[in-house]
């Protein structure tokens, strides 16, 4: 194997220890750091996600509220939750977990959460700060993949980043944090054509796409650094979107799937919330 691995679960523990040191100043400070959780139904992944949430906070010192809902749950009841939570001066940052129920609108619901505990960095708000370069929470998993490249030295300033993927969560978030710190981005998509002749030109390549195995050793310069962002269940294994063993032989960094960037993410969301809780204690 060539590629040298980016092992998310260290940097993650260690940036988690760092936050720990936050929480417990804040709480000296008489704040007690405060987020709240909203899962609705019985989506058996997402109760794992909120799990494994809940258990971080509780490691990193962060207070940790669940409300659950009935899978029958009504848009107004769930409305309700969310303003009840906005008007509540000891949360300090909201999370709505998705998907939501079908017969739920997930769109208004996000865009009723008040965008400074908006820790999810969803809101409309926060995109658009996130697009004028101003501060505002940004979305946890592409906050987590810039943090891994810090990690490891990998230069951004001045490279090609090609992201594979357009979503509101990672893909455009993504592409912005590449071009604020001065990389070349390129976005592709579902209908880029020629993709794989756009990718072998990224010295930085993200696979945010959502299928296993998308990415090939065919599509990568050699020595680039690939991250795969990518979570796929195959024959009840989780994989990313990367072909992993081929892949490796020809990148220059390749982030494991588990054990990558997933780690991060909890991390980066720890992290916007004791901004919150930072900017409400002063
Ligand atoms: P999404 O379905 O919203 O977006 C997928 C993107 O892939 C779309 O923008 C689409 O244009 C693009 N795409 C689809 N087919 C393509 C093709 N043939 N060629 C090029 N592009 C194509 O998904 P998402 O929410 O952005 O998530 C992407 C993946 O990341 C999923 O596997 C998801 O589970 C994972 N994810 C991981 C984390 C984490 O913490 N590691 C967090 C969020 C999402």
């Amino acid at each position: 194997m060539a590629a040298k691995l980016i092992d998310g679960r260290t940097v993650a523990k260690e940036y988690k220890e760092k936050l720990a040191l936050r929480a417990q100043a804040l709480v000296e400070s008489g704040v007690t750091p405060h987020l709240a959780v909203v899962l609705v139904g019985e989506n058996p992944a997402s109760q794992v996600y909120v799990r494994n949430k809940e258990n971080a906070c509780i490691k990193a010192g962060i207070r940790s509220t669940v409300i659950r809902l009935e899978e029958s749950c009504t848009q107004a009841a769930l409305e309700e939750t969310v303003e009840k939570l906005n008007a509540d001066q000891s949360v300090h940052g909201i999370l709505v977990q998705l998907p939501l129920p079908r017969h739920l609108d997930e769109a208004r619901v996000l865009r009723l959460i008040d965008p400074d505990k908006d820790v999810d960095g969803f809101h409309a708000m926060n995109s658009g700060r996130l697009m004028n370069g101003q501060k505002g929470f940004v979305p946890c998993t592409p906050l987590g993949v810039m943090e891994l490249l810090r990690a490891y030295d990998i230069p951004v300033e001045g490279r090609h980043a090609v992201v594979i993927g357009r979503s509101n969560i990672v893909g455009k978030p993504q592409a912005m944090l590449l071009l604020h710190a001065n990389a070349t981005v390129t976005v592709c998509h579902s209908r880029t054509q020629n993709l794989a002749e756009i990718t072998r030109q990224a010295d930085i390549l993200v696979a945010a796409v959502g299928r296993a195995g998308f990415v090939t050793a065919d599509m990568v310069k050699p020595g680039a650094a690939v991250i795969d962002v990518g979570i796929n269940r195959v024959d009840g294994k989780i994989v990313g979107d990367v072909d992993f063993e081929a892949v490796s032989e020809v990148a220059g960094y390749l982030t494991p799937v588990p054990g990558g960037v997933g780690q991060m993410t909890i991390a980066m969301l720890l992290a916007n919330t004791l901004d919150a809780a930072e900017r409400c204690g002063r």
